[in-house]
């Protein structure tokens, strides 16, 4: 298996826009208030298609998306690029972070155990749903387009929890405790991490609907369903083609959708025992890749070599392709609007700033 260095060419080729673009592309998106908040409450404006202004300062992205976006809105601007990039060879994920009840899951799967629901009105419907039927789409374009060469696709998709540093398989929970191993042929992997072959939008929608259903939320104080978990759905997609001299050549390439635990501080919320062990686990998970984002978006401005300490949690261990490596990354920054949420707001956008600044070095699997 060898690595090919995308050239313009290839790019054109493949009329893949903005590939060359290796930053990660950060959006930052704005819940509306809900019942408990006022509207006088509300701190955060948007300014412009990529900045917003909070309390006087000023604050720009690759777009902001205000409580008027819509789902199809997100689509278009993480999830459409996601599936080009995909079909293209390249390993994409996106990742939602933000405080708990700012809007991730909402972002990422749908409202809130919508999934689980029989009617999902589609507007509504979340990130990984819409991506999963246009890339099916897509797939079934290509092959009509491609007929000549044989193009086939192959979709295996897994879904796991991490929680309190133990990986969940969320398609099989008495799977608990699973290991991540790394290997030079394969890269990094779940061991027995259950894998189920996708070729529908359905498929996809009953493995979601599985996984969800095995989520673990946690009960604090202060919020009742606050996520103490992460949670990864992954897609590994194969195409294969015979090419002009009729060999089979053979591309692979990743989709990770990430729903992040919440980003605040677990001090306010009186957590105690075994939440506090859990609250302290989290913020590894989180503190770390709150370092990793720091320290690769100095690598990447300075251009200096440093060691990056992708083993110190689970969540980096597993996803450090997506951190800096081959790997596209969109980064949804989830907040609230309401002044009661202003210091994990701020943390929120200083974080999204700072993971702006990465460059990734995508490159195409092929074989
Ligand atoms: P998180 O996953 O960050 O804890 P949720 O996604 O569960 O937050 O969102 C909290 C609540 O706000 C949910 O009831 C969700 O349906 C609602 N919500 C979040 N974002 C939006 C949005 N953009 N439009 C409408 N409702 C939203």
């Amino acid at each position: 298996s060898h690595k090919r260095k995308l050239s313009n060419d290839f790019l054109l080729e493949n009329g893949v826009a903005g590939s060359s673009d290796t930053g990660v592309k950060v959006i930052v998106r704005m819940r509306p208030p809900n019942t408990n908040e006022e509207e006088g409450e509300v701190i955060v404006q948007k300014t412009s298609d990529d900045s917003l202004s909070i309390l006087g300062q000023t604050f720009t992205f690759d777009s902001v998306a205000d409580a008027s976006s819509t789902q199809a809105h997100i689509f278009q601007f993480v999830g459409a690029p996601l599936v080009e990039n995909c079909i293209a060879g390249f390993n994409s994920s996106v990742f939602a972070y933000g405080q708990t009840g700012s809007g991730k899951t909402y972002t990422i799967w749908g409202p809130s155990n919508a999934l689980l629901e029989e009617e999902l009105s589609s507007d509504q419907q979340g990130l990984t749903p819409r991506v999963f039927e246009s890339l099916f789409f897509r797939m079934n374009e290509e092959q009509n387009k491609h007929a000549d060469k044989q193009l086939m696709y192959q979709c295996r998709c897994s879904f796991l929890e991490i929680y309190n540093e133990q990986i969940t398989d969320l398609l099989d929970p008495v799977q608990r405790n699973l290991q991540i191993r790394e290997d030079t042929k394969t890269g990094v992997y779940v061991e027995n991490l259950t894998e189920e072959s996708v070729c529908s939008l359905k498929d996809v929608t009953k493995l979601l609907k599985k996984g969800l259903s095995n989520r673990r939320t946690g009960a604090t104080s202060i919020n009742m369903e606050s996520s103490r978990s992460h949670s990864v759905f992954t897609c590994v997609v194969e195409s294969r083609c015979k090419s002009k001299d009729g060999l089979s050549s053979l591309k692979t390439s990743r989709i990770n959708l990430v729903d992040l635990a919440g980003s605040e501080r677990q001090k306010s919320t009186g957590a105690a025992g075994e939440r506090l062990k859990e609250a302290g686990n989290i913020n590894r998970s989180l503190s770390q890749l709150g370092n990793l984002i720091n320290i690769l978006a100095e690598v990447s401005q300075t251009g200096k070599q440093r060691h990056i300490p992708y083993r110190d949690s689970k969540l980096t261990f597993l996803l450090q392709e997506s951190l800096g490596g081959n790997a596209k990354l969109a980064m949804v920054c989830a907040i609230s609007p309401s002044e009661s949420c202003k210091s994990e707001t701020f943390s929120t956008l200083r974080f999204a700033k700072r993971a702006k600044a990465i460059k990734n070095k995508a490159v195409v699997n092929e074989q």
